[in-house]
């Protein structure tokens, strides 16, 4: 049903989504439902038209990973490819870029990874020190980055270096697209406690040479470019969440009507119903955010995008890691089972909670951004 927030289109693309998230369901073969996804258009409908996307925007965009993730088949590279490297490639890349990568994105049959954070300087971005120089005819990557996602699926990682300023000296950031084998950029997995299609890599760029053209948009522009791709960042990873506590809740809700140990099933007790209540009403009033910064963001909007879509993600996170908690709890001991696969989903869900963003990192932005508070570092 249509509503003040979601059009009809928007309503039928989550039920359309949905169907498809179910038909394949926990389990899922990811690179299947990535290609079935990519192929029915649902990975690229925030890309422009002419390239072959949707024509949509994040609002279209964050719908999708909701309702596959809320199916139990969240597709984690979603936040990453059509979201923050197409989006930031139709906005600044050139027509070649453009021609080259958005249809590959946006049917599913090119992936990007994104690659900012690094040991050393982790929460803190303004202290990454990979660094790229002009050569004659490109440039040439020295770095390190961790915890980067998906490298060996991705054609690409789209990699956040900095460029010294020929006035200043200073460095800033530029943004350079590094295909997935090219000689000195090597890729060690991490093993993470994660039970996951996707997999995290640490990264070393070692004299890395690449061609003029791999560095996205202006050298000049900096973080401006950065954050166009960082705020559908946030706001799909609360779509990630809401979509993984929503699958959750979904199961312990069945649960409980069912299990029966007393003379009403469990979920009659009040110690039971009210938590999974409260996780639907938080996992709702999080969503509503999450909408807030798509629409924000869609409209134009970066700034006040950048508040509300930390807010969601921030939202969003917590509503999960609670959701999944009480989910665990409903069912007993089978929420530790292999069989019925809560578990999982506990260090899961912390995930949105430390990336792409921590929450310290979102309280101590609306303490000084939108409060106004001092800052202590
Ligand atoms: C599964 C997974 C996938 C990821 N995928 C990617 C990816 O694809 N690409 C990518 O670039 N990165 C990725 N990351 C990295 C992620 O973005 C970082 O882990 C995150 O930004 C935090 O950085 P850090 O791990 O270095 O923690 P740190 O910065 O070391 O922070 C550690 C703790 O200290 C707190 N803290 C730090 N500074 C402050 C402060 N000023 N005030 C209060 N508290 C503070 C933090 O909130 C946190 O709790 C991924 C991480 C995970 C776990």
């Amino acid at each position: 049903m249509s509503s003040m927030i979601e059009s009809d289109e928007l309503v039928a693309l989550r039920a359309a989504v949905s169907a498809l998230g179910h038909r394949h369901g926990p389990g899922f073969d990811r690179a299947a439902l990535w290609a079935e996804a990519g192929k029915l258009g649902y990975l690229g409908v925030n890309l422009p038209e002419e390239y072959g996307g949707g024509g949509g925007g994040m609002a279209e965009l964050s719908v999708v990973l909701e309702e596959a993730g809320a199916a139990g088949a969240p597709l984690l590279m979603m936040v990453v490819s059509p979201a923050i490297c197409g989006t930031v490639i139709a906005r600044f890349g050139t027509e070649e870029q453009k021609r080259a990568w958005l249809p590959g994105l946006a049917d599913g049959s090119l992936t990007m990874a994104f690659g900012i954070t690094e040991p050393d300087a982790g929460s803190n971005s303004h202290r990454i020190t990979t660094t790229a120089e002009r050569t004659e005819d490109g440039w040439v990557l020295n770095g390190r980055k961790v915890f980067v996602s998906g490298v060996d699926i991705a054609d690409a990682t789209l990699i956040v270096g900095r460029t010294s300023d020929a006035r200043t000296g200073s460095l800033k950031p530029c943004l350079f697209i590094v295909p997935r084998e090219v000689p000195g950029f090597q890729r060690r997995h991490i093993e993470m406690e994660l039970d996951a299609n996707e997999k995290q890599f640490e990264l070393t760029l070692d004299d890395v040479h690449l061609p003029a053209d791999a560095l996205v948009g202006d050298e000049d522009a900096g973080l401006l470019q950065l954050f166009a791709g960082l705020n559908p960042e946030r706001i799909m990873t609360a779509a990630f969440a809401i979509g993984m506590g929503r699958y959750a809740l979904a199961q312990a809700v069945k649960y409980a009507k069912e299990r029966q140990v007393w003379k009403a099933p469990i979920g009659a007790h009040q110690a039971i119903a009210h938590p999974l209540a409260q996780a639907h009403i938080e996992l709702e009033l999080a969503r509503l955010m999450m909408a807030k910064a798509a629409q924000l963001y869609d409209a134009g909007d970066d700034m006040g995008a950048g508040e509300a879509a930390n807010m969601a993600k921030y939202a969003a996170a917590e509503a999960c890691v609670r959701a999944v908690d009480q989910a665990v709890h409903t069912l007993g001991g089978n929420g530790l089972t292999k069989e019925f696969g809560l578990a999982r989903l506990v260090t899961a869900a912390r995930v949105a909670r430390i990336a792409p963003v921590s929450r310290e990192m979102i309280l101590n932005y609306v303490s000084h951004q939108t409060l106004g508070l001092p800052k202590s570092y």
